[in-house]
């Protein structure tokens, strides 16, 4: 491992103003499951490491403000997986989170990091974008608002600016309620990052919003707004035609070791069609919960 320095800012301006000064020397040290790992084997070799974790304003509590659920650069996977509003609003980050590495990496991953190491496979960036969540960034020239989809470029690259820092992840509660589910395929149970992972969110008006990783350069979000996947009485051609149009861009690797393009072509299909019918039920049971 490199010598790096270590600061640990107190507050977003200060770590901003490291961040700019650094450039490209500089890393962000939220839970450090992904850093750490890449210091030690050398992969990233900073000069100066940021840790955000001791700034009060990245408080890590969920909270609602003006019609957004806010999840802060702080919070971790097992608070997001154990707060009811996300269980109940979000259910399929909810499930992302739960399954992102074992309770030990639960308790120190931040959903933060695990947007802005930009892995195709990073488990809670489906349902985000099914979601529609906006990722909040603070930098030399103020803050901003990015929507989820404009995020992710490829394996490690984000649209994140020099010297910006995510603030937090606001999801959107004023949004028509959804059913959804998160569904994923690893090698093998515990801990191994997904050959597919998959999210499903289908509203009351029959738009379905499907989004998947680990089969190409980054995340994708499809939408169908027929109505005709979200209706299980459709003719089964006809939702097969939709779905498999969905997965047109899936492009996996044929160079990784976790599963070979085939595979995981299947995989997502499996996949597509088992979160499809549970976002379905979902919403139909929320709906019947809520007297419509
Ligand atoms: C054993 C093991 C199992 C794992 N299993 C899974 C899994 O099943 N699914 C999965 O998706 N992931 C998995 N991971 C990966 C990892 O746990 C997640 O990506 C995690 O969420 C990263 O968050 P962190 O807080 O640890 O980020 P860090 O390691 O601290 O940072 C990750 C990257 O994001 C940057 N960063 C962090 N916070 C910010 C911020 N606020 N603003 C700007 N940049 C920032 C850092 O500079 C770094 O480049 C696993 C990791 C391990 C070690």
């Amino acid at each position: 491992m490199r010598a790096f320095s270590y600061e640990r800012p107190t507050s977003v301006a200060d770590a901003v103003a490291l961040l700019a000064e650094h450039g490209p020397d500089a890393r962000v040290l939220a839970g450090g499951t992904d850093l750490v790992i890449r210091l030690r084997d050398g992969s990233a070799s900073p000069t100066v490491v940021v840790d955000v974790k001791r700034i009060p304003e990245l408080d890590p509590a969920i909270r609602e403000v003006d019609g957004w659920l806010v999840i802060g650069a702080t919070t971790v996977m097992t608070e997001i997986a154990a707060d009811v509003r996300v269980r109940r609003r979000f259910t399929a980050l909810a499930e992302a989170a739960a399954v992102v590495g074992s309770v030990q990496i639960r308790n120190r991953a931040t959903l933060a990091g695990n947007l802005c190491n930009a892995s195709p496979a990073a488990d809670t960036a489906p349902a985000l974008l099914t979601y529609a969540a906006q990722v909040v960034a603070a930098g030399p020239d103020g803050g901003r608002r990015i929507p989820i989809d404009e995020l992710f470029v490829r394996s490690g690259v984000t649209t994140l600016r020099r010297g910006e820092l995510v603030t937090s992840i606001e999801l959107p509660l004023a949004s028509p309620p959804v059913g959804s589910a998160h569904v994923r395929r690893t090698r093998r149970r515990g801990h191994d990052l997904a050959s597919v992972t998959l999210a499903c969110a289908v509203d009351a008006s029959g738009v379905t919003r499907l989004a998947y990783g680990s089969v190409g350069p980054r995340p994708l979000l499809v939408v169908d707004d027929t109505g005709v996947l979200a209706n299980p009485a459709a003719a089964e051609s006809e939702r097969a035609a939709i779905l498999e149009h969905m997965f047109a861009e899936a492009s996996p690797s044929p160079r990784s070791m976790r599963a070979g393009p085939d595979y995981r072509l299947a995989m997502l299909r499996v996949l597509g069609w088992r979160a499809l019918a549970t976002a379905i039920a979902r919403l139909r049971d929320g709906r019947l919960a809520a007297g419509e």
